[in-house]
């Protein structure tokens, strides 16, 4: 087989000269080809007749000149010319072709391989139905290929066609752009996902919208996981309720939204009233409980587009929105309250857990959120000062009180600092020796411009802000130090005692304190007492008789201050390791003309004898009473019939020159 004639381009196209071509065995053009192939393709060209043209476009390979091999395109056709059978091929070479070819395939491969979910529609007939799905798709979605060619894309969404962003989508294969969009899909089993959908749109020659390919990714499970975080940043773990940062944005839109319809909203404070004894006698747990048991009740309490809220601790936030008036809000309020206190049972315990409420009204007790907050807690704190378990509106005069409280708080702290405190003493008298047997430190302010201020007026804040804690650690280490000084100068040796209060004992840490305080000033345990209210002992019973032993273990005594104000089990008191009882002042002050008063006073001193325990009166005055005591044999008494508490120069005076034995007479 050899060639007859060769035009230019086939010179051209192989590389050699035409005297060369010609003569030469097709088998050398020819790449993969056997001459047994070419003789059978040859033969059926033949079979055909003449001028029926055969083309063969894969697998044929032409070699050049310099040995490289190209695909080629043949056309064949067989002539028979005198006697000759000819055949004239046509060949073209089709290595662009072929590029592109295998281009294309790849990128077929490509996108039946992805993860993401494509598909193509086409926008040149009507409805832009889909044209092809790949394999990521089908498994997406559920549908195969064959359900879903020739369908608009829209039943993916199902009846759930009120989306936002489906009108964005819209809008831009309307003007022939791309966009992406995040839909809510359905799957063929109906259940829903999130799909991120990106659309772009693929041109046909003369520059117009042909086909939009779009690739869908389900983020259904990163959607989950950020709205979980959005959720827990916006909302209290305990509780589930919305937490204080969305109040506030709630607060906000609610105060807009009032504002344009000239609506009333209410701010409810809600306060616990006993959650803390709760949470310090039966523990974490069960305060954890009455919480989450707290907010349910609140919430359905409610009406729609009304927020609870948990504001820290044991408070609560509710939000009313469009009240008509104050008797709405009352209503509402009431029935918070009512429903809260409705018992409840912790690990086998009936428990009522009462509140206090405190409301702000918008717009008339305030305009923006930080002061109508401020002003339902002022009025919270109010209601609870004011014997809990109710509600009261907001008031100018309360936004003082708080005010001053503040004051007062910030000032104490620089007290503090500036060593603005001074102990007095106030002597016990032994009855039976009719000596001074002992000093009270008794804690005052010395303020720079109210002078000397009482305990009274600043102890209660300081417990409530735990600056009694410092401030009582100091009038510790300052007694004992005072009563180590005494001691050196040679006085009479003399029991000091020292008020503890209930903060400083449940901080936990008493023991080590009073140990140090004992160790740095060098005063013997024996000579120190520490007094201790009968409400913080009795409340805190079995939690806080190991404190009791420990501090008995250093040497020290304790004794049970205000004896009868509060309500004291007698079994308790048995098994409390303390010394003395201390009759409060209340019973001794009417000792002589109110006879209840008379008979606790001498039940006291008889409870206390029987238990072994000495017993000392406070607050007394008159020679009447000291009589009345005298006579019902209490031990000690303390009073501004001997003394009134004094500075520390002055005891020294005291203590050297004797008591004034008139008032020691009774007479
Ligand atoms: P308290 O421990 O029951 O102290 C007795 C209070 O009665 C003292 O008031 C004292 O001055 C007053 N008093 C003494 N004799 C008489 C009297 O004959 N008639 C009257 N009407 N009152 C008398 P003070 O000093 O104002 O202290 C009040 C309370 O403040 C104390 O009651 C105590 O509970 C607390 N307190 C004082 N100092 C401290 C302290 O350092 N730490 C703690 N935690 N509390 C303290
Ligand atoms: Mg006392
Ligand atoms: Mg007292």
């Amino acid at each position: 087989l050899r060639y007859l004639d060769a035009n230019d381009t086939a010179c051209r196209m192989l590389g050699y000269r035409r005297e060369e071509l010609l003569g030469m065995s097709l088998l050398q053009i020819n790449a993969n080809v056997s001459e047994e192939d070419l003789r059978r393709k040859f033969k059926e060209t033949v079979a055909l007749g003449p001028d029926r043209v055969v083309t063969e476009s894969e697998g044929r390979f032409a070699r050049r000149q310099d040995g490289s091999v190209f695909p080629i395109e043949i056309a064949r056709r067989y002539l028979r010319i005198g006697e000759r059978d000819i055949i004239v091929s046509v060949s073209r070479d089709i290595t662009e072709r072929k590029r592109g070819e295998e281009a294309l395939q790849l990128r077929n491969l490509a996108i039946e391989a992805s993860v993401n979910a494509i598909l193509i529609t086409n926008h040149l007939l009507p409805d832009q139905p889909i044209e092809y799905v790949n394999p990521a798709f089908e498994r997406m979605t559920g549908y195969s290929s064959s359900e879903v060619l020739g369908r608009n894309c829209r039943f993916l969404q199902g009846t759930d066609r009120d989306q936002p962003e489906i009108e964005l989508l819209r809008a831009a294969i309307q003007r022939g752009c791309d966009t992406r969009v995040v839909l809510r899909n359905y799957r063929r089993s109906g259940d829903a996902f999130w799909a991120e959908l990106s659309i772009s749109p693929l041109r046909d020659s003369s520059g117009r919208v042909s086909h939009y390919v779009g690739v869908l990714s389900d983020i259904t499970e990163a959607r989950n996981v950020r709205e979980q975080l959005e959720h827990q940043a916006s909302h209290d773990v305990l509780t589930g309720l919305p937490n204080r940062s969305l109040l506030l944005d709630r607060l906000n839109q609610a105060i807009a939204q009032a504002n344009r319809y000239q609506r009333m909203i209410a701010v409810a404070f809600v306060d616990l009233d006993n959650f803390k004894f709760i949470n310090d006698s039966l523990g974490h747990g069960a305060g954890d409980h009455v919480l989450r048991i707290s907010a349910d009740r609140l919430g359905d309490c409610l009406r729609d587009g009304d927020t609870v809220a948990r504001h820290g601790g044991d408070e609560f936030v509710l939000l009313l929105n469009d009240q008509s008036g104050r008797e709405s809000v009352t209503q509402a309020v009431t029935r918070v309250i009512e429903r809260l206190a409705a018992p409840l049972s912790v690990e086998g315990q009936d428990l009522a857990t009462t509140c206090s409420v405190g409301i702000s009204l918008y717009p008339e007790h305030g305009t923006d959120a930080a002061t109508l907050l401020k002003n339902a807690d002022a009025a919270m704190y109010r209601a609870k000062a004011q014997g809990k378990n109710s509600f009261r509106f907001y008031t100018a005069d309360m936004s003082t009180h708080l005010g001053e409280r503040l004051k007062l708080e910030a000032q104490l702290r620089r007290a503090l600092e500036f060593g603005e405190f001074v102990l007095h003493y106030q002597p016990k008298v032994d009855l039976r020796s009719r000596s001074v047997c002992g000093l009270e430190a008794l804690i005052r302010w010395r303020h720079p411009q109210d002078g000397l201020v009482s305990p009274g007026r600043f102890i209660g804040l300081a417990e409530e802000t735990g600056l009694i804690v410092p401030i009582g650690e100091w009038a510790l280490r300052t007694g004992c130090a005072q009563a180590r000084a005494w001691n050196d100068a040679g006085l009479p040796a003399m029991m000091l005692s020292v008020n503890i209060s209930a903060r400083q004992f449940k901080r936990g840490n008493l023991v080590e304190i009073v140990s140090r305080a004992l160790a740095e000033t060098g005063l013997a345990a024996q000579y120190l007492e520490l007094e201790l209210t009968e409400s913080l002992v009795m409340e805190n019973a079995e939690e806080f008789i190991e404190t009791l032993n420990a501090l008995k273990k250093l040497g020290v005594s304790l004794s049970v201050d205000d004896f009868g104000t509060g309500y004291s089990s007698l079994s308790y008191l048995k098994r409390f390791p303390v010394d003395r009882l201390k009759i409060d002042q209340s019973f001794v002050r009417d000792i002589g003309t109110d006879p209840d008063d008379a008979a606790i006073a001498r039940a006291i001193i008889q409870l206390g004898h029987s238990m072994g325990l000495r017993v000392t009166a406070e607050g007394v005055e008159t020679a009447e009473q000291l009589r009345f005591l005298r006579e019902h044999e209490c031990d000690e008494v303390q009073g501004f019939l001997f003394s009134r508490p004094l500075a520390a120069e002055r005891v020294a005076e005291l203590l050297r020159e004797g008591l004034d034995p008139a008032a020691m007479s009774g007479d």
